[in-house]
């Protein structure tokens, strides 16, 4: 079961003595100077970081803004990042499909990824002349980590005829031996189409077994999935859905696709990242639970100040690798570099390219809840 709590702030970083020590170690100062460049950015924060904390914050945030400029640098930050780096430090924001298309476009000779390192591979992949950085290499992805290159391959002699569809969050190896790249945002109009393409009443969906349910749920397409699970969303139950309705009447509860399917079967309305931002934007419920990672809804939450945000503090171990600090030093000592084989890169960029190629929707796909979830079948590594 997830770990729920009350209203009010989340998990809240950094914490003044970690910060303190963090710029007092690298000689910063809250001097004139960075008082004056960083003043504009405290209301950003105010919420999480309380005024005593950010003289000890607003030195490291001034130097990585100043040093990013110095090496036309740009930081990607994912939505599941801490808001100190989401708000003050990030150039662009998002989930990993828009952030993959920020690394594509973007005019800069570094990019650092604050996300984890699948991410930071996807802007490689996508920006190969432009040096890629990621501040800590334990940045790591449960999905990413249950399925490699050679699991693809053998699922491709095992079932030759049916497309191999894999979620974004996956290593560039995998992503090189698979058809179709999907994100969550995506993945019902990715199935639907290589479905149609391939002639087929089957598809090969790897590696978020809960994804793919949801999916087959949503399309009636026949999907054959992987048994790997994201470790953040897996912990989400019924129980919990029904233990926050009972705590707070009246509350939407919203949840990630990689939440299980009995998760999305009680919840109110389930979407990808950009999904639920978007909901909560433009529906401006009084009360409000996402289902997710737990700085989502610290970076929710600023932007709808009407909206009382009800938290359970799932935190990603792999995306909280990246802090302040640490990307300050990634800046300064231009490590750790993300490199990819060539060959590799270029088979992988075929499967992100296949899905950048259908056409582009509007608004991010929401998945239907109240749906009975559905057995699919699981492929066994024996
Ligand atoms: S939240 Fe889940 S899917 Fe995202 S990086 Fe963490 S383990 Fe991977």
């Amino acid at each position: 079961m997830a770990r729920l709590i009350d209203a009010g702030p989340g998990c809240p970083t950094p914490t003044p003595l970690r910060a303190k020590s963090a710029a007092e170690a690298r000689g910063l100062e809250y001097d004139d100077a960075v008082k004056a460049a960083t003043d504009v950015l405290y209301p950003l924060v105010s919420y999480f970081i309380t005024p005593m904390e950010w003289p000890a914050v607003a030195p490291l945030v001034a130097e990585i803004n100043k040093i990013k400029k110095a090496k036309n640098a740009v930081i990607l930050a994912h939505n599941y990042m801490t808001p100190d780096i989401f708000r003050l430090v990030g150039d662009f924001r998002g989930d990993s499909l828009q952030l993959a298309r920020e690394a594509a476009e973007v005019d800069a000779d570094i990019i650092i990824q604050a996300g984890v390192h699948f991410m930071a591979e996807t802007s490689k992949i996508l920006a190969p002349s432009k040096t890629v950085l990621i501040s800590s290499m334990e940045a790591g992805c449960s999905l990413a980590s249950s399925i490699t290159g050679e699991d693809v391959r053998l699922i491709k002699e095992r079932y030759p005829d049916y497309p191999v569809v894999t979620y974004v969050n996956t290593t560039a190896d995998v992503k090189a031996e698979c058809h179709i790249t999907c994100t969550s945002s995506n993945a019902a109009q990715v199935v639907e189409a290589v479905a149609v393409e391939w002639n087929t009443d089957t598809v090969i969906l790897v590696p978020d077994q809960y994804l793919a349910k949801n999916v087959a749920a949503q399309t009636g397409i026949r999907i054959i999935t992987w048994p790997g699970a994201c470790e953040v969303h897996e912990l989400f139950s019924k129980d919990d859905v029904q233990a926050l309705r009972e705590a707070h009447p009246g509350v939407m509860i919203l949840a990630h696709p990689e939440c299980p399917p009995d998760v999305l079967e009680a919840a109110d309305f389930a979407g990808s990242t950009a999904a639920l931002a978007n909901y909560v934007r433009d529906e401006q419920p009084a009360k409000v639970v996402l289902l997710t990672e737990c700085s989502m809804s610290d970076n929710v939450a600023t932007d709808n100040p009407g909206v009382d945000f009800v938290r359970p503090c799932n935190l990603c171990p792999h995306m909280k690798q990246i802090t302040l600090e640490n990307i300050l030093d990634c800046l300064i000592n231009m490590e750790y570099e993300v490199t990819i084989d060539e060959d590799v890169r270029v088979r992988a960029k075929a499967a992100i390219d296949a899905m950048l190629d259908l056409p582009k929707m509007e608004t991010p796909l929401s998945f239907n809840v109240g749906v009975k979830p559905m057995e699919i079948e699981v492929i066994s590594r024996h």
